[in-house]
């Protein structure tokens, strides 16, 4: 059957991946982008998810086209990487206004449409680092980890009415958010993976699709690591 499924941040990288997985599984797939070209094949909606104005136009104009949102992953995210005691407060507030505040957003307004449609899949994209903490990362970790209560509350409030709310913790992945990386840091990395390598964002979009599947109709509030290892014991 062919769902209406939102994946923010869908032109590129892993959002990109976790789109393809679930257009070619059949599915309507809508996809969020800010600039540049969107990738053919979705609907394609400009939308920063920082402005909850464009993100109530983004979904009345899903809605309109592939109806009530059904599945969403809200994958968009942002890194400002800094020390502490250089991190200014636009670098901390930014990063949150995108990564929890722009999910909280994502997220309310699917709800809507959900709880009248008595079903619902969310998929947060959180981050190994969310859970083990990184040096130069604290606003990036400190967003990320927020997530997990974020969709272990809302798995308690909604899971009376058919909605499943998880969180996926990728390990690093191979896309423009880690190119920044120098080759050092790369290899430092990987000698720290146990499988000894980057994910490919497949990797992730499949862990992704399986927790909007029928599959998956009995978990709700897990956080899956999709890491090679990296986080192992949290
Ligand atoms: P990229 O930097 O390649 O892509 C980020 C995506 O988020 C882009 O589509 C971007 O849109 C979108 N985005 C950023 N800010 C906003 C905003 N305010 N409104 C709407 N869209 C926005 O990152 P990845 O694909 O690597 O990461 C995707 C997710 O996975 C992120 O949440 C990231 O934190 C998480 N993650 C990534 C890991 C990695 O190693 N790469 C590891 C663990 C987690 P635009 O093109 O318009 O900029």
């Amino acid at each position: 059957m062919s769902r209406s499924v939102l994946v923010t941040g869908g032109n590129r990288g892993i959002g990109l991946a976790i789109a393809r997985a679930f257009a070619d599984a059949g599915d309507k797939v809508a996809i969020t982008y800010r600039s540049g070209e969107p990738p053919a094949g979705f609907l394609a909606l400009k939308c920063d998810i920082t402005d909850p104005e464009q993100v109530e136009q983004a979904y009345k104009e899903i809605e309109a086209q592939h109806g009530t949102v059904e599945v969403l992953v809200a994958n968009a995210g942002v890194t400002k990487d800094q020390l502490l005691m250089r991190m200014t407060e636009e670098d901390f507030t930014s990063v949150i206004d995108t990564n929890l505040t722009g999910t909280f957003r994502v997220v309310k307004r699917a709800n809507r449409g959900m709880l009248r449609a008595k079903k619902g899949r969310v998929v947060l994209i959180s981050s190994v680092v969310g859970l083990l903490g990184s040096a130069g990362q604290a606003n990036y970790a400190a967003s990320k980890a927020a997530l997990v209560g974020f969709a272990r509350s809302l798995a308690r409030e909604l899971g009376s009415r058919n909605l499943t709310f998880n969180v996926v913790a990728p390990g690093f992945v191979d896309t423009d958010m880690t190119k920044a990386l120098t080759d050092e840091q790369r290899q430092n990395i990987v000698s720290q993976v146990p499988l000894g390598r980057y994910a490919q964002p497949e990797e992730i979009a499949a862990t992704v699709r399986f927790l909007a599947s029928d599959d998956a109709s009995y978990i709700t509030g897990a956080v899956i690591p999709v890491d090679g290892g990296l986080g192992m014991g949290h």
